[in-house]
């Protein structure tokens, strides 16, 4: 683990935001630095993936070790969020710093996410002396969180991604502590509303009470996207019940900051609400300002809506359901203008196979409980293209970050006990999965010797 530390906090040390307007440097210097631990770990072929408008992605090859032995594909980014405003961090953000009053924990601008995972991945192949038992594809790409056109490559070199199995590792636990492996995936999309009714604004005083205004047909347009109780009311988005584990109320609180004394909105399980449910968001607004406010009718107005849909809902159909939905709406007989935006599949993983039982097993074995399922509303649009490349690989979700690590927020932080589990659970995984490969590759012979 001092090995593996220091090597986080160097990687972390690295600004790699690969946003437009940040300088490449030290994104190619992050890649660098990663190509390298991988040699010193062992892995003898390392080449760099380059796609237009796409920071490098690191690509590594072990052969497996024998012809009974499955091949993982190991995936993380080594790219970081933007550190977003500077104040409102209690260090600076590419100095790894401890946390006070919170034992191993690092805190830095991409040391959880997704930096403790890439180093995972390299902790699992120091175990092994970089001859783990399984073959290995290292898949790290350096521009995840702008996104790139490398979600849509796996599918056009299916060769290079074959594999029996994938470990993304790009999140982690539910809460510290608690071993979980991800199923889920919300899809995504966007929609945008907008209503005009007037050339242009007129005093409230002589037109308003009879002249159509743009933002009160917009407000109770959006007002129809939800029920008295907070649960979406557009027909057509599936919602299952949540067979897996989920916050408790009190965890969900804290992490959302809810203010005291507010109640939550919707029905139902969280995991209903938050995985296996829509939710519906609106995201932006265009109206007139309260300070620039002058007494008028407003002539136009506009909202963008997010929408996070059930894993397994086909992406357009989501959309469809939100557009159709909204298209209908004629507040005071008056229709709005929809347009579809961008959509993200979700995604559910196949759980039940033997490389699910190899984890079930291994994150035990790591943190020394029965593993959790849940799912996640955030996306991973890689993990489809994977998914794609390699249509018979079962889809592992786990990894060091926890549901406290203030993703994409100021003060991101790690624990290294997750990380040091995460290694644990990596290297029992291979192993575990290697011996069960083996054991179903063998033939069985008529006297039952093998
Ligand atoms: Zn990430």
């Amino acid at each position: 683990m001092d090995g593996l530390r220091a090597d986080l906090e160097r990687l972390a040390s690295i600004p790699s935001v690969a946003f437009p307007g940040y300088p490449p440097e030290p994104v190619e210097e992050a890649h660098d630095l990663l190509v390298s631990l991988l040699r010193e770990a062992g892995v003898p072929t390392i080449e760099r993936i380059d796609l237009a408008d796409t920071a490098p992605v690191v690509y590594g090859e072990i052969p497996p070790p024998h012809p009974d032995a499955p091949t993982v594909l190991l995936y993380g980014h080594y790219d970081v969020q933007p550190a977003g405003n500077p104040t409102l961090w209690l260090s600076p953000p590419f100095e790894p710093t401890p946390v006070p009053g919170v034992p191993g924990a690092l805190r830095a601008r991409g040391i959880a996410d997704d930096k403790s995972n890439v180093i995972a991945h390299l902790g699992m192949l120091r175990v092994y002396g970089g001859r783990p038992p399984v073959g290995i594809k290292l898949v790290i790409e350096g521009q995840e969180e702008y996104g790139s056109p490398f979600d849509d490559y796996p599918p056009t070199d299916p060769e290079r991604f074959a594999c029996d199995a994938m470990v993304i590792a790009d999140l982690g636990n539910l809460r510290p502590g608690t071993p979980t492996l991800t199923t889920g995936l919300r899809g995504a999309c966007e929609v945008m509303v907008e209503v005009r009714t007037l050339a242009e604004a007129r005093h409230s005083g002589e037109f308003g009470g009879a002249a159509p205004d743009a933002l009160l047909v917009l407000l109770r347009a959006l007002a129809t996207l939800h029920d008295e109780h907070g649960d979406v009311a557009v027909p057509g988005l599936r919602r299952d019940p949540w067979e897996g584990a989920t916050y408790t109320e009190e965890e969900f609180r804290r992490l959302a900051s809810v203010r005291d004394g507010l109640p939550l909105i919707g029905t139902g399980s969280l995991g209903e609400r938050l995985w296996s449910g829509p939710a519906v968001t609106v995201i932006g607004l265009d109206a007139p300002d309260v300070a620039g406010a002058a007494s008028a009718v407003v002539p136009y107005a506009r909202a963008k809506l997010n929408l996070r849909f059930h894993p397994l809902q086909d992406a357009k159909e989501a959309r469809g359901a939100l557009v159709k939905h909204l298209r209908a709406q004629r507040p005071f007989g008056i229709p709005l203008t929809v347009t579809p935006g961008d959509t993200g599949p979700g995604f559910e993983a196949r759980t039940g196979g033997p490389a699910y039982r190899a984890a079930l097993t291994a994150l035990k074995e790591a943190w020394g409980t029965e593993a959790s399922y849940v799912a996640t509303g955030g996306s991973i649009p890689l993990v489809n293209g994977l998914a794609r490349a390699a249509p018979g690989a079962e889809v592992l979700l786990f990894g060091a970050q926890d549901s406290m690590c203030n993703l994409h927020a100021p003060n991101e932080r790690v624990l290294l006990s997750e990380v040091r589990n995460t290694v644990v659970a990596m290297a029992a995984f291979v192993r575990e999965y290697a011996a069960d490969f083996r054991a179903r590759q063998a033939p069985s012979s008529p006297g039952g010797r093998q």
